[in-house]
């Protein structure tokens, strides 16, 4: 049965840096309108830094991951530095020192990402940030699974939950971060951070699948 071992993290973490890098304009664009225009470069700053140190790190996907969110914790900033550093933190919480994860262990560590994301910035759904596209996703893959469908038909419904919640940020009133600041005048932009966020889920979709 299908199981995500390094190598699957690796390709994820791989394929995710790659759509970042193919999509900084699309990510500082979006930021432009509600925000402060780095999104995409902050991100991009990031994940390669983040390739570059899992280029010489050789261990089981909690290493991989704990790697990943030191490195954006302190390569990226800004508000989605912390974030998305606490998300792979708290992944690698739950992934612990195993050496592969079942289905319902990487959804279960997806879903210690997100709590990690709310603990830190206090988004609630519906507040126009990255919430809006992970949480959809982690309970589309926690229904999935619970209903018996494959690990890729679940990742799949992920993906399509993040992609509708990241959609779904357009007509919101940010509550959270810059974007808050702006008020009525945020309604209308698709979120910068909900953006990426259903990148890294599409991406996971495409990588971990079998
Ligand atoms: P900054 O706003 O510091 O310039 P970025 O532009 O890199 O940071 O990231 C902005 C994104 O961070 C937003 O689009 C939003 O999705 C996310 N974000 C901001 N504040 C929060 C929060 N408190 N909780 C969750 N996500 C947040
Ligand atoms: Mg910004
Ligand atoms: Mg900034």
């Amino acid at each position: 049965s299908a199981v995500v071992d390094a190598g699957a993290i690796r390709s994820w973490l791989g394929l995710f840096a790659e759509e970042v890098g193919s999509h900084v304009d699309l990510l500082t664009q979006l930021d432009a309108a509600i925000g402060d225009a780095d999104h995409g470069t902050n991100l991009d700053r990031g994940m390669k830094a983040v390739s570059g140190a899992l280029a010489t790190a050789d261990a089981e996907p909690g290493v991989l991951l704990k790697t990943t969110g030191m490195t954006l914790v302190s390569t990226v900033g800004g508000a989605s530095g912390p974030l998305y550093g606490t998300f792979f933190l708290r992944m690698a919480g739950s992934a612990s020192d195993a050496d592969s994860l079942d289905p319902d262990a990487f959804a279960a560590a997806l879903r210690a990402g997100l709590e990690g994301v709310v603990a830190r910035g206090r988004a609630q759904a519906g507040d126009k940030t990255m919430f809006d596209a992970l949480a959809p996703a982690c309970d589309a893959l926690d229904e999935a699974l619970a209903s018996g469908a494959t690990f890729d038909d679940a990742l799949r419904a992920a993906s399509v939950a993040a992609d509708a919640g990241r959609d779904a940020t357009t007509p919101m009133l940010a509550r959270k971060g810059r974007a808050s600041y702006l008020g009525e005048r945020s309604v209308g932009h698709q979120d910068p951070g909900a953006t990426s966020a259903a990148l890294l889920v599409a991406t996971a979709a495409r990588a971990l699948s079998t």
